[in-house]
């Protein structure tokens, strides 16, 4: 939670007379909710804590905590995302400490090879220092350019491992500043333009284009693999943000239209392990894009996202990625509250 109060959190409860909440966290943060838990019970409100992992913002526990008779949700760890919720949901990302500044000054000499046009993304464990990063950018002679995004995310600049709607500018090139290869390597995929990593703890800076080209090669070999399949098992999550009914039935009627067999699944918690035993000879994921892209490798069976699938039956040439864009909300509904922006 770092710099989000309990207090802060507590206000927003007693704002929505919220007598019983639930609270939902992911691994690095069960310290912060166990603690929240204790502040809130010693402040007159009952607090049940989720033992379910979760990986995202797309898989609030809205429906458990309307089950459990709670007046409210606290998912900590991600920021809001527009989703049809059922129970009002305090949305508290965790923002990091480490000074950017530094590592885009270390790599100035890389960065001026994006070109003099350049847009900026970052996750939301950054984004309260992309104004200043840009300012720093601005001052060394670049145009910085910060996409808005779509509803999905919940700042301008803001990428998620599904969505990178805010790097799609017509700058030159992308500058993303964060750790790891998951959301950059999904810039370079999606955005298709020069795309440069540079990271704030370490001070590293990495190309992704060819880690890139890399992991769409293996897509390709992927898509090679499901050519001869007969039987299509496609898979949509009952995940909040990651439930794609009318583009999972889309894809089984693309497949039956083209010969082939195809029937509708939905998983909770997608995983080859659990599909063992049906009478499939390769899967569609119309669910969280990461699973085919990261994890076909767990998986017996081609896995293939929905482009992949049009690409095999011809309808496609080009390699697109498969971005979950952001939903409009229904007016009706209980509300995402955002702490800290957004
Ligand atoms: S759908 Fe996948 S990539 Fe997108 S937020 Fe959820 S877990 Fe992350």
């Amino acid at each position: 939670m770092h710099e989000v109060s309990m207090e802060e959190i507590l206000k927003k409860l007693r704002d929505l007379n919220a007598e019983r909440v639930l609270i939902q966290t992911p691994e690095g943060l069960k310290g912060e909710a166990q603690a929240l838990a204790d502040f809130l019970e010693e402040n007159g409100i009952e607090a049940i804590i989720s033992g379910d992992i979760n990986y995202g913002a797309c898989d609030p526990a809205d429906t458990e905590a309307r089950r459990l008779g709670c007046d409210a949700l606290i998912h900590l760890g991600h920021s809001y995302m527009t989703l049809h919720l059922e129970v009002p949901t305090i949305f508290v990302p965790a923002f990091a400490k480490v000074d950017v500044v530094p590592a885009l000054e270390g790599n100035i000499n890389e960065i001026k090879k994006l070109g003099r046009r350049i847009a900026l993304v970052t996750t939301a464990q950054h984004i309260h220092q992309l104004e200043g990063a840009k300012a720093f950018l601005e001052g060394k002679g670049f145009e910085v350019l910060i996409g808005k995004g779509d509803s999905r995310v919940s700042w301008p600049g803001q990428v998620l491992g599904c969505n990178f709607s805010a790097a799609k500018t017509d700058a030159d090139g992308v500058l993303f500043i964060g750790a790891g290869y998951f959301h950059p390597i999904g810039v370079a995929m999606a955005v298709k333009k020069p795309t440069l990593a540079v990271n704030p703890y370490s001070g590293d800076a990495f190309w992704m284009e060819r880690e890139a080209e890399r992991l769409i090669r293996k897509r390709w070999a992927q898509i090679a693999k499901a050519m001869d399949a007969e039987r299509f098992g496609v898979i949509t999550s009952t995940k909040k943000g990651q439930l794609r009914l009318a583009e999972a039935k889309r894809i089984v009627e693309l497949l039956k239209e083209h010969g082939r067999y195809a029937k509708l699944m939905a998983m909770n918690h997608i995983s080859y392990p659990a599909l063992e035993g049906f009478d499939f000879d390769a899967y569609v994921v119309v669910a969280c894009p990461r699973v085919p892209i990261d994890d076909h490798e767990n998986w017996r069976k081609p896995v293939l996202t929905p482009q992949e699938v049009e690409i095999l039956l011809g309808l496609r040439e080009d390699y697109e990625f498969d971005e979950i864009l952001g939903v409009e909300r229904k007016t009706d509904e209980p509300l995402g509250i955002a702490l800290h922006g957004g």
